[in-house]
């Protein structure tokens, strides 16, 4: 409570306004110390400067799914929050779908719907309802402001620890950083700071749900989530991989949330056998 106390007086003092976010998906309200236009601005320059440093593959018929399933995704994304009512929280939406030249097996999502999906993964997701649950789960992350939060944790870090001059804007060193970082983007800035376990379970549930609507069978997220866990152990600490929930937990939880989705996407008109 004493840390709240103070880390309002300092917010006060720097004239950074707290405030509380709703999870478009969800309803939960959750802390956002810094507001989403901020956020995409910091988070649409980094990704440029992530595509200036990277080899973008275009053209190809892994990029084409890669654009595909993205705005399959993003289509699902869009009916969902319409149906809820919260369809403004994309407001200020740019989505892009890249595929990167990159063996880490790796993808995120920064705010705003910048995508990127690293060819290292592509063995992985195998076809495109493997894709479809990474990027599901992406952007489920975007979409319930997950990195917001961390983002807010990682401010309000700072500001306890009287760095006063952790200034909130989009050109603000810090808060690029923290955009980077939170949303997986994290190796060139030492390190991204890992989902919690609910969050992780969040996006698994949401993003089940956005495959679905968008008509990839939710149960291939199953196959997909073990190849993965196969996969993992050693390597870099990529979002991705990232298994909070340990992988049976994870498993079994999807299982459990797969006749949801398939029930939340028949509402859409969408079935599977
Ligand atoms: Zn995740």
């Amino acid at each position: 409570m004493k840390k709240y106390i103070y880390l309002g007086t300092a917010a006060a003092i720097l004239g950074v306004v707290i405030s509380c976010a709703t999870n478009p998906v969800t309803g939960k309200k959750t802390m956002a110390f810094v507001p989403n236009s901020e956020i995409f601005a910091s988070s649409f320059s980094q990704y440029g400067a992530f595509l200036k440093e990277n080899k973008v593959v275009t053209g190809t018929s892994d990029a084409k799914m890669v654009e595909r399933v993205g705005a399959k995704i993003r289509a699902a994304a869009e009916k969902l929050l319409k149906s809820r009512g919260t369809a403004d929280a994309l407001e200020g939406y740019a989505w892009e779908y890249k595929l990167v030249e990159n063996k880490e097996v790796n993808a995120w999502c920064m705010p705003g719907g910048k995508i990127v999906i690293y060819s290292g993964i592509l063995p992985v997701t195998k076809d495109e309802a493997g894709l479809a649950t990474v990027m599901g789960h992406e952007v489920a992350h975007a979409l319930a402001n997950h990195g917001q939060q961390r983002m807010s944790a990682g401010l309000a870090q700072q500001l306890g620890a009287g760095v006063a001059q952790a200034a909130v804007g989009s050109k603000s060193a810090e808060t690029q950083a923290l955009v980077m970082q939170a949303y997986g983007v994290g190796s060139q800035v030492g390190g991204m700071l890992p989902f919690s376990r609910s969050h992780e379970s969040e996006a698994d549930e949401i993003g089940l749900t956005l495959m679905a609507i968008a008509g990839y069978n939710p149960d291939a997220s199953v196959p997909f989530w073990e190849r993965m866990s196969a996969k993992s152990g050693g390597g870099a600490p990529a979002e991705i991989l990232s298994t909070h929930p340990s992988d049976q937990t994870r498993i079994s939880n999807l299982k459990r949330l797969i006749p949801k989705a398939k029930a939340d996407a028949a509402k859409f008109g969408v079935t599977f056998k």
